[in-house]
């Protein structure tokens, strides 16, 4: 399998680096893989929310990294997907398809899970935009071509679309981030970016909510099958280490409390598959459920992912205890995926929400 040739034991190494190899991120781009649900018509693979999904755990049991920037290249493709006109979408995706890399910008310093608060804008004076503002945390904008940003329009919202080398743009690379430390975070400040008209992905002037909501459908989606991948990661290295350490005369895993992690482990992994297949299977059938069964996917895998990895660095102890160590990164990795893309606490206000309202 490309993917895993590419990472080979690497990982570790990426996460110390803090970068990931530009050659790794171009060549699973080339092979269609950086976002494979992009349709065939457009040049992409047109694989379904479920195969797309299986990949992306694949990808993330082997570095987390590298699916974060998976993760955002594709969440990029489907806003653009269900965004743009269609000269737009002509234009941007087959490129986001084999070539191009693209970053999505949402969050700022005072504006994190209300994006409500965001304070960017988009200005159109006769055939130029202009933006002006600055985004936090954006995931791969380090290296991206190309920049998704979210930003108000009058008092709706908008996503524009920016070539990082476009003057006005400045980025400036988080330093020493917890986790998914070679995804390529970065800071980025618009000043009077000057951009055509036709950057503006659609007419423009939809309801923000909205806009972000679309992107981050996506994104939930794509994490928490990141999380199935962190689990398996876990289940793998646990599973052996309780095998063939032995302690007072016998492997770990014959020790009942040992025995308890291994099945908490492996129950972690066997749920969030399933609530992301269910989630992928509604994606893929048009269901109505889709909004509800992602966030479902999200909220479980993280919260999975985040207890199982703990369980995984305390079943290898000493032998885990060292960064790099897949466990190790795991641990850290994982963390971060209850704060993305709508963090536990959101997740459970919206499933809360749900559970009050369905009847
Ligand atoms: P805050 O919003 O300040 O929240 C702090 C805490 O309070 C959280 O636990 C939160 O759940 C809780 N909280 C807030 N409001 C409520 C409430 N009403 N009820 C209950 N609890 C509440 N942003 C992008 O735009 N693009 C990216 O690609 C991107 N990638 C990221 C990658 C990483 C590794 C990280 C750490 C962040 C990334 N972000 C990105 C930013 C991310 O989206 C925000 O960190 C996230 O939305 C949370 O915002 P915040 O950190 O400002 O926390």
């Amino acid at each position: 399998m490309l993917a895993a040739r590419l990472v080979g034991d690497r990982a570790g190494d990426w996460d110390r680096a803090g970068r990931l190899p530009v050659d790794v991120v171009r060549a699973l781009n080339t092979a269609g893989l950086l976002a494979p649900q992009i349709p065939t018509g457009y040049g992409g693979a047109g694989w379904s929310s479920l195969d797309s999904g299986e990949f992306t755990a694949k990808v993330g049991s082997l570095c987390s990294s590298l699916r974060s920037v998976m993760t955002s290249q594709a969440m990029a493709a489907w806003t653009i997907e269900r965004l743009a006109d269609r000269a737009q979408a002509r234009s941007l995706l087959p490129r986001l398809a084999a070539t191009d890399t693209a970053a999505v910008a949402f969050s700022e310093p005072q504006a994190g899970s209300d994006l409500s608060a965001m304070t960017t804008t988009v200005t159109m004076t006769g055939d130029t935009l202009r933006l002006d503002g600055h985004k936090v945390w954006v995931t791969a904008a380090d290296h991206a071509d190309l920049l998704l940003v979210f930003a108000r329009l009058g008092d709706q919202g908008a996503v524009v679309v920016v070539p990082r080398a476009t003057p006005g743009v400045r980025v400036h690379r988080r330093a020493d981030p917890l986790g998914c430390r070679a995804a390529g975070h970065a800071d980025v400040w618009f000043d009077a970016v000057r951009l055509p008209t036709s950057s503006l992905l659609g007419a423009g002037g939809q309801s923000l909510s909205l806009l972000v909501t679309t992107a981050l459908s996506y994104g939930r989606m794509s994490v928490a099958w990141g999380c199935v991948g962190i689990l398996r990661a876990c289940l793998t290295a646990a599973v052996a280490h309780a095998g063939s350490r032995h302690q007072f005369g016998r492997p770990l895993a014959q020790h009942q409390l040992v025995a308890r992690h291994l099945a908490d482990l492996w129950a972690a992994e066997q749920v969030a598959t399933r609530v992301c297949e269910h989630a992928s299977r509604c994606w893929d059938t048009g269901s109505p459920e889709v909004v509800t069964a992602t966030v479902l996917a999200k909220y479980v895998s993280a919260g999975h992912a985040t207890r199982a990895a703990a369980d995984a660095v305390q079943i290898l102890a000493s032998a885990g205890a060292v960064d790099g160590h897949p466990v190790a990164r795991a641990y850290r990795d994982a963390k971060l995926m209850e704060i993305i893309e709508g963090s536990t606490e959101m997740c459970q206000l919206m499933l809360a929400d749900h559970a009050v309202n369905r009847r």
